[in-house]
């Protein structure tokens, strides 16, 4: 990965970058050291239209469905002056709870992607997991799928090409696994769901019959 101080290219978990020495503890000052809580979409500058927003949950949640392990997120805000929005996007990736229930697992899957409106500024960072199986351009190509739309001021826009530039990325790397064989019979078979409390709704509230079924019998 890249440092996101100096870009120099340092190790994923490296504790600090050998050349400048940036690292999650430089940051502490600023945003401490604790998880923050964070939807997908946190738009602190206020700069997102309301159909900007519908639309960008309805792409991310396409783009969940199409790849389960994977999230985008994104914060629109003002950062400190002394903080370049990589360095932000870096943080919230390591101390970011994104309203997941497997928080530590899929940040190791997810994407950040900081946006300063009023300074003009983008920078996003990428789980070390997903990072792994990516190309070292992968944040670039994020990146520069933004720009047109950040040029315009489309926050909206922005956040599609972003989507779309992951969904792309991601493409190449998804393996469809589909069910082609019956599930063998385990120990269980011939069970019926009553067995595991759980009662057909033909039955009402009668106590279902204990007495083998006719294929149960054939057994
Ligand atoms: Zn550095």
């Amino acid at each position: 990965m890249k440092c996101p101080h100096c870009s120099t290219t340092i190790e994923a978990r490296q504790p600090a970058c050998h050349k400048c020495g940036f690292s999650l503890a430089a940051m502490q000052p600023f945003f401490g050291d604790q998880w923050v809580r964070l939807e997908r979409l946190t738009d602190a500058a206020h700069c997102l239209r309301l159909a900007d927003r519908h639309k960008a949950e309805m792409t991310l949640d396409d783009l969940e469905r199409a790849f389960p392990q994977v999230f985008v997120a994104f914060y629109f805000g003002s950062l400190p002056p002394v903080l370049n929005p990589q360095e932000v996007a870096f943080w919230l990736i390591n101390n970011g709870a994104f309203s997941t229930p497997q928080i530590s697992k899929r940040n190791e899957y997810g994407v950040v992607c900081v946006v300063d409106p009023a300074a003009g500024t983008v920078g996003t960072a990428i789980g070390y997991a997903l990072e792994s199986l990516l190309a070292e351009t992968a944040p670039t190509m994020i990146l520069q799928a933004m720009v047109p739309a950040l040029s315009h001021a489309e926050y909206g826009g922005a956040i599609e090409a972003a989507a779309t530039s992951v969904s792309d990325l991601l493409r190449p790397l998804a393996i469809a696994r589909p069910i082609t064989q019956s599930l063998s019979p385990g120990p269980h078979a011939g069970s019926s769901a009553a067995d595991y409390g759980l009662h057909p709704l033909r039955s009402g509230h009668r106590q279902t019959d204990s007495t083998p079924s006719p294929s149960r019998q054939r057994r």
